[in-house]
């Protein structure tokens, strides 16, 4: 196959990891004999130091054409001025409405040699393996009107408004039916039924859909109720899917599970096709620009390559391929391969991990 893979490498420990990452997908090209074609785009605080945008016009074009895109992080202290006319992190939002992403995927899997990373005791965290499916462009965050008033009496109001649409909740529930079928087909539908009318839409669309899915089980489950069993009995989700606030909490609070901001992977995809007629989507580690360690060279790549896996099971429909990959991070982790986030003796550099990771491959 011939696939063409645009790299936003951004701030911070972002050239570090998504260099690593490149190496990787190199290797599988290679084994599996495909043509990857890599160009460099900027994105974040590195964009606006050289055009003054945190998403050039350049680097929206080549992700138009790119089959997916693989991100590094963006932002530091060098562009935190809250004065600062654009910010690093304008650059992923624009990126996510050019590229029309909808939903925002995180798997949160826990190795059993990693357990003790976890701020949970071993016996919660065991056999931990779901994935939060997260819309991503609707919602709190942009409903309207948003904004302040002054009362006759002088006070101050604000208003967010909760406005969500019909094919909003139909197409991000239907993903997360498809994706439950390749799992434990469990589909966990979180909301606030009890008491919020877009949730009770929600509720009402996900009971209707299941209808579908005959082999799936659907459960509704109260956001509040959610959050606990996060941290009280995770292993029995499969898939949680949810609204975009409700998201955006759920899935920080399922990422310190695992131990490490440098595990983590994400997907974003939407309804824009690349030319293998799947999701152009963007790929990236869940964690940040990680300012106190880059430079270094000690970030942890794993994140990013395991995005990477999602990108080609997700945007190249490479599955034999994401396995690949998965299985050898899993592989060089069990072996003993630890990163200095995971270990304080003999820390391996993000060059020696990815090295370790290629060995498997
Ligand atoms: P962060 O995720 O960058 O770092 C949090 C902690 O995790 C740090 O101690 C860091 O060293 C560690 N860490 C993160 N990635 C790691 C890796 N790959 N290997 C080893 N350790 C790792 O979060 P932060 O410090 O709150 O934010 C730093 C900057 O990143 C800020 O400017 C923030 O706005 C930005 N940020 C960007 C994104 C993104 O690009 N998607 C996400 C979150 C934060």
């Amino acid at each position: 196959m011939n696939a063409r893979i645009l790299i936003l490498a951004g701030d911070g420990v972002g050239p570090e990891v998504t260099q690593a990452t490149k190496r990787v997908l190199e290797h599988v090209a290679q084994k599996f004999s495909h043509s990857f074609t890599f160009s460099e785009g900027l994105i974040g605080g590195c964009a606006i130091d050289a055009t003054g945008s945190a998403l050039p016009e350049a680097t929206v074009k080549a992700a138009e054409t790119a089959d997916a895109v693989l991100l590094g992080a963006v932002g530091g202290p060098k562009w935190d001025d809250p004065k600062a006319k654009t910010r690093p992190e304008d650059g992923l939002l624009a990126i996510r409405k050019a590229l029309k992403l909808y939903a925002n995927l995180r798997p949160v899997k826990v190795y059993p040699e990693l357990a003790y990373a976890s701020p949970l005791k071993p016996e919660i965290i065991a056999g931990v393996d779901f994935l939060v499916v997260r819309e991503l462009t609707g919602g709190l965050y942009f409903g309207q009107p948003k904004e302040r008033r002054t009362r006759a009496d002088g006070g101050t109001t604000a208003v967010d408004t909760l406005e969500y649409h019909d094919y909003e909740v139909q197409r991000i529930l239907k993903l997360a039916f498809e994706l439950a079928a390749s799992r434990r087909n469990i589909v966990a539908s979180v909301d606030k039924a009890n008491v919020l009318e877009t949730s009770r839409l929600w509720r009402e669309y996900a009971t209707a859909l299941a209808k579908d899915y005959p082999a799936t089980t659907l459960q509704h489950v109260l956001v509040d109720t959610a959050a606990m069993r996060l941290v009280m009995s995770p292993s029995h989700f499969d898939v949680l899917v949810t609204e975009n606030t409700f998201g955006d909490i759920l899935t920080d609070e399922a990422a310190v599970l695992v131990g490490s901001m440098g595990l983590l992977p994400s997907a974003s995809i939407g309804e824009v096709k690349n030319s293998k007629g799947l999701p152009l989507g963007l790929y990236e580690p869940i964690h940040g620009s990680a300012p106190d360690i880059a430079g270094k060279g000690i970030a942890n790549p794993v994140g990013t390559i395991l995005s990477a896996a999602m990108l080609l099971r997700h945007s190249l429909g490479l599955v034999s391929e994401a396995d690949a990959v998965e299985n050898a991070v899993e592989a060089a982790l069990k072996e003993g391969a630890r990163t200095a986030d995971l270990t304080k003796a003999d820390a391996l550099s993000t060059a020696q991990m990815t090295d370790k990771i290629l060995s498997h491959l």
